[in-house]
């Protein structure tokens, strides 16, 4: 059984919630105030800094031995630049990343290479992150070159038919290319190299964004059953609120660079306070007709800013129909409650609006901006 997270308050007096594992025990990793910042050049000989894309700018999140924490956003909102500071592929511009208490972002040699070994990545597109010219055998295997202590040389046939058993594919198809198998079996592929080293945490960027719709709910429901059978953790990154609904805890929502709210999924579907996550939840797909036919669509007006140059105050009220005057000027901050007020019923969870605590009314199109002029 999972023990209580003693550092996060929010647990403190929550019932557990009924279905999946959940996130109440120690976090695992804990990211503080994570930056990544890539200047902005001009010129071709002399490059002139003139700037920064803000691709990554403050992000806290706590990943808790166990659970699928969600990460849900646009495309360009810093999802792939957070996972791979994660999996210590970028290094970060400011900010920690502790892995069993311990911040990783400054580490090399030995102690790098064996927190690497317990963070794992899963990419995004199966097409292009598997080498074509090498057999599946040898890119499954191809961790265990860096990391022999794992497998040594005469067990790895082994290993590696092993783990293409455990992922749905035949341990006979171990001297296939990549060309000679599908979308879907391609990712099977991706995740069995990932979990060649036994990580005990798997960021998987977009796992399933690739795939054909058919093969999404498949490769979801493997790394579902992977995660109970190795006692895995994930972060899964989707720029879609429903493709992580069946596989999250938790959910965080991201825009421009940050985290914009965080709660359990029941929180984060059913009671979105952020104005974003009610823009991003009014889209999703919902499969009953009668619910279908009630749904008013939130269509929100208006280019994201580009991170190079992100609005002041909120960095979401260019596009907010709540926005005032104190959205400009003062950042909302992600804060987490710190005490259940009593008689209140639980706190609400993290969200930075200066109003998330108003009652969530359905904008019009003019206070949309996109209505008649
Ligand atoms: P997402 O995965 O959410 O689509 P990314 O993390 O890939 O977003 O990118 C976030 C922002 O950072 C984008 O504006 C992207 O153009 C920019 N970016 C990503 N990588 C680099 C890089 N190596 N150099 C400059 N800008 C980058
Ligand atoms: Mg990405």
């Amino acid at each position: 059984m999972s023990r209580r997270c003693t550092r996060c308050p929010r647990d403190a007096g929550a019932p557990a919630t009924s279905g999946r594992r959940h996130s109440m025990a120690e976090a695992i990793l804990e990211v503080r105030d994570l930056v990544k910042h890539y200047p902005l050049t001009q010129g071709v000989l002399f490059k002139k800094k003139v700037g920064a894309v803000r691709a990554v700018d403050g992000v806290d999140l706590d990943l808790a031995a166990g659970e699928t924490l969600g990460i849900v956003g646009e495309s360009g909102c810093g999802k792939s630049t957070l996972a791979k500071m994660l999996v210590q592929l970028e290094q970060p511009t400011a900010g920690t990343i502790r892995y069993q208490g311990e911040d990783i972002t400054r580490l090399s040699g030995r102690a790098l290479k064996a927190v690497r070994r317990n963070i794992q990545m899963v990419f995004q597109d199966p097409y292009t992150s598997l080498n074509p010219r090498m057999t599946v055998g040898d890119i499954i295997g191809e961790p265990f070159e860096i990391h022999p202590e794992v497998a040594p040389k005469g067990s790895r046939r082994r290993k590696v038919q092993d783990l293409l058993d455990v992922v749905g594919l035949n341990p006979e198809y171990i001297n296939r290319y990549p060309h000679q198998f599908s979308g879907g079996q391609r990712q099977r592929i991706g995740i069995a190299r990932g979990l060649a080293l036994n990580p005990e945490i798997i960021i998987c960027d977009e796992p399933v964004s690739a795939l054909d719709v058919s093969v999404q709910a498949q490769v979801i429901n493997l790394l579902d059953r992977l995660q109970s059978e190795f006692s895995l953790s994930y972060v899964f990154i989707a720029h879609d609120l429903s493709i992580v609904r069946h596989i999250s805890d938790r959910v965080g929502v991201m825009y421009l660079g940050r985290i914009v709210e965080i709660g359990r999924d029941a929180e984060i579907y059913d009671h979105p306070t952020h104005p974003y996550t009610q823009a991003l939840l009014s889209a999703v797909p919902v499969p009953d007709p009668e619910a279908r036919a009630h749904r008013e669509r939130i269509i929100l007006y208006g280019d994201v800013p580009s991170p190079a140059n992100i609005p002041s105050g909120c960095r979401f009220r260019t596009r907010c129909w709540k926005a005032q005057k104190r959205c400009e000027l003062e950042v909302p901050l992600l804060e987490v409650p710190a005490v259940f007020r009593a008689g209140e019923g639980p706190a609400r969870h993290p969200s930075a609006c200066h109003f998330a605590e108003e009652k969530h009314v359905v904008p019009t199109e003019e206070e949309l901006g996109g209505g008649p002029a």
